[in-house]
């Protein structure tokens, strides 16, 4: 599920196959860039926040040589994947492409991904100016996130940690396993929380342990099946308790929790 991590991660595939080059061509399969075409520009650098992709070009100099952002988002299914020059495009289906940049080292192609614009580089607020402290950027701030988070103290704490307005990078499975790990029922009011630091900070350090790797775990092991302690998990006995977890929609999303370690308190 491409929460902050994988995005991160993400765009660190795309850093190393494509920093510094300048594109051969590139192909844009949506109808607000269908003509746009890269050919000459230069990829300054790929960097995430929270959970969009940010792509910085400079322009051809016959294109004006400005800094322009290729901006994207995956949501629940979109992907990068960056091959060699010649390689099939074997990880996703073909008509599922979105746009296809080529550089001489490095071909990357995008899969069903979502929000596609090219905007001025120095226009980026206007699409990621809204989000909270990045989990996993140069300039996370716990401090930050908790002042954002206690500014709504009647929301729930399941759907706070999901806005990313308050903090940037966490999605459904952090959420699930952050409250779990914490004791939290999804359902508690934020002003009820005894400790929002520490529950920032948690989901800081469960996302940055998966950095580097597209398995995501929170328990510590990658074997198949043992990868969460509540998450996908209906049903399943708790791994501490032994209590049936248990699954409800919350919002306009499902949450996993255990009845039994994640009393409602509110
Ligand atoms: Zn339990």
């Amino acid at each position: 599920m491409p929460e902050g991590d994988t995005v991160w991660n993400t765009a660190r595939v795309l850093q190393r196959a494509l920093a510094g080059a300048r594109l051969t061509g590139s192909e844009f399969r949506v109808p607000q860039l269908a003509s746009t075409d890269l050919a000459g520009w230069t990829v300054r650098e790929s960097a995430s926040r929270g959970k969009h992709l940010l792509l910085r070009l400079t322009a051809a100099p016959a294109a004006g040589g400005a800094d322009w952002t290729l901006h994207s988002h995956l949501r629940m299914d979109g992907a990068w994947r960056a091959y060699a020059p010649g390689e099939r495009w074997a990880a996703r289906p073909a008509h599922l492409i979105r746009v296809v940049l080529r550089s001489p080292g490095a071909v990357a192609v995008g899969y069903h991904l979502h929000e596609l614009a090219l905007i001025p580089t120095a226009e980026e607020g206007s699409l990621v100016g809204h989000l909270g402290p990045d989990l996993l950027g140069p300039d996370w701030d716990p401090d930050e996130a908790v002042r954002r988070l206690a500014a709504h103290p009647d929301e729930t704490i399941g759907e706070a940690l999901l806005d990313q307005r308050n903090l940037a990078g966490v999605g459904n499975l952090y959420k699930c396993e952050v409250l779990f790990l914490r004791g939290l029922s999804p359902w508690t009011p934020v002003r009820a929380v005894p400790d929002l630091a520490g529950t920032v900070t948690l989901a800081q350090r469960l996302l940055a342990a998966n950095r580097g790797r597209w398995a995501q775990s929170t328990t510590g092991s990658l074997h198949r099946g043992q990868t969460s302690y509540v998450y996908g998990r209906r049903a399943q006995p708790c791994r501490r308790c032994g209590t049936a977890i248990r699954k409800e929609e919350l919002g306009d999303r499902v949450t996993y929790w255990c009845p039994a370690c994640q009393p409602d308190r509110s």
